[in-house]
């Protein structure tokens, strides 16, 4: 199935110069919301996967429903002053400035192995402050998985080692 034909690209969103990747049509088609979380479940299909770990807010999204294909749970990495639990956090570059995610610190017992997944991969800050977190937790990280990569923008250099998985590449 071609997924990335359900993309809608909008220019200057949320500003001037952005093209951005709407996923909105995506999970609107039920074929292609199937397909694509039969896609993304693919990877980790032998089993390997305690935790499935979602970044705020479209990975919510997907990494929800990538554990329950995998019958496995979900943890949300969000935005700051969110989660009511104690927490730890990890800061990243924006364009103009840094930002921060932060996850329970009893979200992950010491050995899980988890998948991380967002819905798009662009500079790859945001998944490597979620990989830190990830790995301050000692989680075990299996598989990072997007459902869209910018590969001109090389996210991927900032990924190390980790297996990556997308789905649609531009
Ligand atoms: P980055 O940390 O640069 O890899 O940015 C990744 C985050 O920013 C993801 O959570 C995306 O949802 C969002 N993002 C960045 N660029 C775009 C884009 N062109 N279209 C849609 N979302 C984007």
């Amino acid at each position: 199935m071609d997924l990335k034909g359900f993309i809608r690209e909008v220019p200057d969103f949320p500003k001037v110069g952005i093209l951005f990747k709407d996923i909105t049509t995506l999970l609107a088609d039920s074929d292609a919301l199937r397909a694509t979380i039969e896609q993304l479940a693919q990877p980790y299909r032998n089993g390997a996967v305690d935790l499935v770990v979602g970044i705020e807010s479209r990975g919510f999204i997907f990494g929800t429903a990538l554990a329950h294909e995998l019958g496995v749970g979900f943890v949300p990495i969000r935005k700051p002053g969110k989660l009511p639990s104690e927490t730890i956090s990890a800061e990243y570059e924006l364009e103009y400035g840094t930002d921060k995610i932060e996850i329970h610190t009893d979200a992950i017992a010491g050995g899980q192995k988890v998948a991380i997944v967002d819905d798009l991969l662009a500079t790859g800050g945001t998944m490597a402050a979620a990989c830190q977190l990830v790995s301050e937790l000692k989680g075990e990280i299996v598989g990072i998985s997007f459902v869209i990569e910018l590969d001109y923008l090389n996210g991927r250099e900032k990924l190390g080692d980790w297996p990556i998985h997308t789905l649609i590449h531009y």
